[in-house]
């Protein structure tokens, strides 16, 4: 009963060019098709933020940003505020994006104050955790994914206005996708987690992201309580993105 949401993380690629061919190819494949077993979300850089919800306008496909600072306005060079992204028609942002906290330094606390501009703009925070493959392997994965979520999620978070996206640092970009089992377990004590804390806490949507591909999607998207995909590579790529919303 959870309707899934495919999204598309397009990262530091894209220039405007062929930003916006891929946008534009999406909504037309979206509007082509009609009705559609999923949520489809864009994010693309901030500079095509604003062309891509032109052209995306009349169609299914969201857009999101990619960070937001956690205040509303101020000295901040270079930052982008989450009313800036609301006012240009953004209707989603990502926070705690593992290359957001591995360059920038950004913490679960950041993150959350973060989320909290994002829910004050009215735009929807998809919430970003995942563990290193230094963690997995010391046997830490769910106490490092559970804190994430503990402290990165604001106790305002509801299931309208948050994602929850599981990203394994060491299957971001590498090919290297975790296991169908892996992934499971993980999903299963996020969910947990937020069924404890928020009383819709099973209406949550929580994605899967690392490799995500046309050929491994339709068994991670099969399970019980992954809800979508959070997608990099792959969603640069206007036919294998396609592929993956097809299997919702
Ligand atoms: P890849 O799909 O390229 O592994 O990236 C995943 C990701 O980080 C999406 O946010």
């Amino acid at each position: 009963q959870r309707r899934p949401l495919i999204a598309g993380n397009w990262k530091m690629n894209c220039l405007r060019a062929d930003g916006l061919a891929l946008a534009s190819g999406l909504a037309a494949k979206a509007s082509e098709k009609g009705t559609l077993g999923c949520d489809i979300l864009v994010c693309p850089p901030a500079t095509l933020l604003s062309d891509v919800v032109g052209v995306t306008k009349d169609s299914a496909v969201g857009v999101g940003g990619q960070d937001c600072h956690a205040a509303v306005s101020g000295a901040h060079t270079g930052d982008i505020a989450a009313p800036m992204l609301a006012d240009i028609g953004a209707g989603y942002v990502l926070v705690g994006h593992s290359e957001r906290r591995a360059d920038h330094g950004e913490s679960s606390t950041d993150i959350r104050r973060k989320a909290i501009a994002a829910h004050d703009a009215d735009l929807v925070a998809v919430v970003c955790v995942g563990e290193t493959e230094q963690e997995r392997d010391l046997g830490a994965t769910l106490s490092v994914v559970n804190g994430q979520v503990a402290v990165s999620v604001p106790d305002g978070a509801t299931a309208k206005n948050t994602v929850i996206a599981y990203e394994p640092v060491w299957a971001i970009g590498t090919g290297r996708t975790a296991s169908v089992a892996e992934v499971a377990e993980v999903h299963t004590a996020i969910r947990a987690e937020l069924v404890k804390r928020f009383a819709d806490g099973n209406e949550f949507r929580i994605l899967y992201g690392g490799s995500v591909k046309p050929s491994n999607a339709a068994e991670l998207l099969a399970l019980e309580d992954v809800d979508g995909a959070l997608v990099g590579g792959a969603s640069l790529k206007l036919e294998d993105f396609w592929k993956i919303i097809e299997t919702c």
